[in-house]
């Protein structure tokens, strides 16, 4: 039809103008033009519940939001080499979410500026140069963190202090596996660093493993990882990019579930409710040395505008409870995706925390073979139905279910029964 043809005529007029290294989602693209709390409209108006986006935790358009990035356009906006409360007041109300007592945060506009920036900051505290991630982990965009994300192998070459380590599989590996195998594969990479005369400055993760496939229990399994990376001199980074902002639903950033205390926490996506926030929080003596023999200037890294929308999306993930709704609609969803799976073979394993959940899909339960093909049909065949999301993994067989946190126990439903549709369209 006519929404067709438009949205046909303007991906290439994208491809023209933007050029080829950008991929869209979906067989058929989405074009939208609107959103509104867990909802996205397309130029026809048609609504697309999103079941996808983790960059507004508030849910689209989020009043308070919008109101304090207007408020605050309207009155100015800088560089941030001038004074400026605002920014100071976002940094104490960040910094008392986490429970490791008073710390600093630097301020970016990405998260991969955010892991290129913890990175240096290790390498100054540390004088080594290793960085350990796992397989297929995606970390971000500058050069030094693309060469430390290796779910993008197939365009860039691993650096030459980066060392891989195969990530937790609780579907394969059981619940006892994970935590052992994790630390005995750090272990290892830390030796083979050795043996290039390297050490290692950093080990840095996603706590809740997205790109490796959405791997979030049982919680604590980090530890054994963390301690071998420490009693080797390297830091521990957590990228809070995926899990942060109370997604998890038992805490407000993924590596408390975990009961660990990481070196210097990443943070980007969630913090802006869609504006680009995103920094770098750490313990003073952990940024020490890096601001003692360089400087670190971002231009709009916590800029005023920027400072008043993260002040504004703390204040209403607290207000509005959206942790807890994370946990208990986030146990709800899975408790009817694994009610799903009696009725459909083809959903191997169920897995996530709060709102941030996993669905493997497999062409066999016994053998576990990753269904790829099938699951990207699956997310295409939802997106037919008008439900968004995305796959993850090494074999991009997990369906990807990261909702806005005001997700409500009917939309959870509605999600259920367009799988359950897909599935048996299959
Ligand atoms: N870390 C993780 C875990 C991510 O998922 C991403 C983005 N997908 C990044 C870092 C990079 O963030 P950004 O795109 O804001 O640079």
């Amino acid at each position: 039809g006519q929404g067709a043809d438009q949205t046909a005529a303007l991906i290439a007029r994208r491809q023209r103008l933007l050029g080829p290294a950008y991929r869209l989602f979906y067989d058929s693209p989405v074009h939208l033009v609107r959103g509104e709390g867990v909802w996205l409209y397309d130029a026809q108006g048609k609504p697309y519940l999103d079941a996808y986006n983790n960059v507004v935790p508030l849910g689209h358009c989020h009043p308070a939001v919008v109101d304090a990035i207007a408020r605050q356009a309207a009155i100015l906006n800088t560089h941030t080499r001038y004074v400026h409360e605002t920014v100071l007041d976002y940094a104490e109300a960040l910094l008392a979410t986490f429970p490791a007592g008073p710390g600093q945060v630097m301020f970016t506009c990405t998260g991969s500026e955010a892991n290129d920036l913890a990175l240096r900051i290790a390498q100054a505290h540390t004088g080594a140069t290793g960085l350990i991630v796992t397989r297929f982990a995606y970390h971000g965009v500058t050069l030094s963190i693309a060469q430390a994300s290796p779910s993008l192998g197939r365009y860039v070459t691993l650096g030459p202090t980066v060392r891989t380590v195969t990530p937790p599989d609780t579907y394969r590996q059981g619940g006892d596996g994970v935590g052992p195998a994790l630390a005995n594969a750090v272990q290892e990479a830390i030796a083979d660093l050795g043996r290039q005369g390297l050490r290692p400055a950093a080990l840095l993760v996603d706590t809740i493993f997205s790109s490796d496939g959405v791997q979030a229990a049982p919680a604590g399994f980090l530890s054994g990882a963390v301690d071998a990376v420490r009693a080797a001199g390297g830091l521990f980074i957590a990228d809070e990019v995926q899990a942060g902002m109370g997604r998890t639903g038992q805490a407000m950033w993924g590596f408390m579930r975990h009961g660990v205390a990481p070196d210097l926490i990443t943070m980007g996506k969630p913090l802006g409710n869609g504006h680009p926030v995103a920094g770098v929080a750490a313990r003073p003596e952990v940024l020490e040395a890096f601001g003692r023999n360089g400087r670190y200037f971002n231009t709009f890294g916590g800029n005023p505008v920027s400072a008043a929308a993260g002040l504004a999306v703390l204040r209403a993930v607290q207000q509005e409870k959206l942790m807890e709704n994370a946990e208990c609609v986030g146990a709800y969803l899975q408790e009817r995706l694994r009610t799903l799976a009696a009725k459909h073979d083809i959903i191997g394993d169920v897995r996530g925390a709060g709102l941030f959940i996993g669905v493997e899909l497999v062409r066999d339960r016994r053998s576990r073979e990753p269904a790829t093909v099938e699951a990207a049909r699956v997310v295409n065949g939802l997106r037919d139905r008008q439900v968004l999301t995305g796959s993850a993994g090494e074999h991009a067989n997990t369906l990807k279910i990261r909702p806005p946190l005001p997700f409500s126990a009917a939309d959870a439903d509605r999600l259920v029964s367009a799988l359950d549709e897909t599935l048996a369209a299959l």
